[in-house]
């Protein structure tokens, strides 16, 4: 049976069936790959997580296997709303990783789901249903639960990361420069741009 370290289980703060399932995707697309945790800025993960789906633990699971974490600037969303994520890493290639629509079936049905349903939080849960459908996760074979493809042709260009900033000329508080705008000749901050937090921060669907 797999295992997942407890820890992983106190950093999401919860124990449900979908950090674990991610965090088997990061173990997985790690041995894929042939690498180790990202140590610095190695891997990036494309999560196809869009928002509001109770599956999206999975990026915290993804996040505790392989290090690549949004504080490192490593994962993002693609706003599919899949549970599936591509994980590239520099030399190595890609492979994406989506959850079977067989497995994601057999955990329907599950006590856990009816008490989420009428709007119980997974930590309000009774502990053995919890425990019984994460140890459906566990005990199920890589192939039960994932569907993978290595990717190739699959092209990626990390952001060079920069330590430039600047003195918003209206609040003076440091910005990093790629994000300074120009209002009326000064160089600001968004937000004292004038444009509205949402234009910057709305996920891009494409
Ligand atoms: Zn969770
Ligand atoms: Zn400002």
């Amino acid at each position: 049976m797999f295992e997942v370290p407890q820890w992983a289980y106190e950093f999401h703060g919860h124990e449900c069936p979908f950090m674990p399932i991610g965090y088997r995707m990061g173990t997985l697309a790690l041995e894929k790959l042939g690498v180790g945790r990202s140590k610095n800025h190695e891997m990036h993960v494309f999560s196809e997580m869009g928002i509001a789906h109770p599956q999206g633990c999975m990026q915290d699971g993804i996040m505790a296997s392989t290090s690549a974490t949004f504080g490192k600037n490593l994962i993002e969303r693609m706003y599919y709303g899949k549970v599936a994520a591509t994980f590239w890493y520099p030399g190595k290639g890609a492979v994406r990783i989506f959850l079977r629509n067989e497995f994601s079936d057999s955990l329907s049905p599950h006590e856990f789901f009816k008490y989420r349903k009428k709007g119980v939080e997974p930590s309000e849960i009774p502990h053995e249903v919890r425990q019984d459908i994460i140890n459906m996760v566990l005990r199920a074979t890589n192939d039960e639960l994932f569907k993978v493809e290595m990717l190739p042709d699959f092209q990626y260009e990390p952001p060079k990361s920069s330590f430039n900033k600047a003195k918003c000329e209206v609040c003076g508080e440091y910005v990093f420069e790629r994000y300074l705008r120009v209002k009326d000749g000064k160089k600001v901050c968004i937000s004292c741009s004038g444009h509205s937090k949402d234009e910057f921060t709305r996920p891009k669907v494409k």
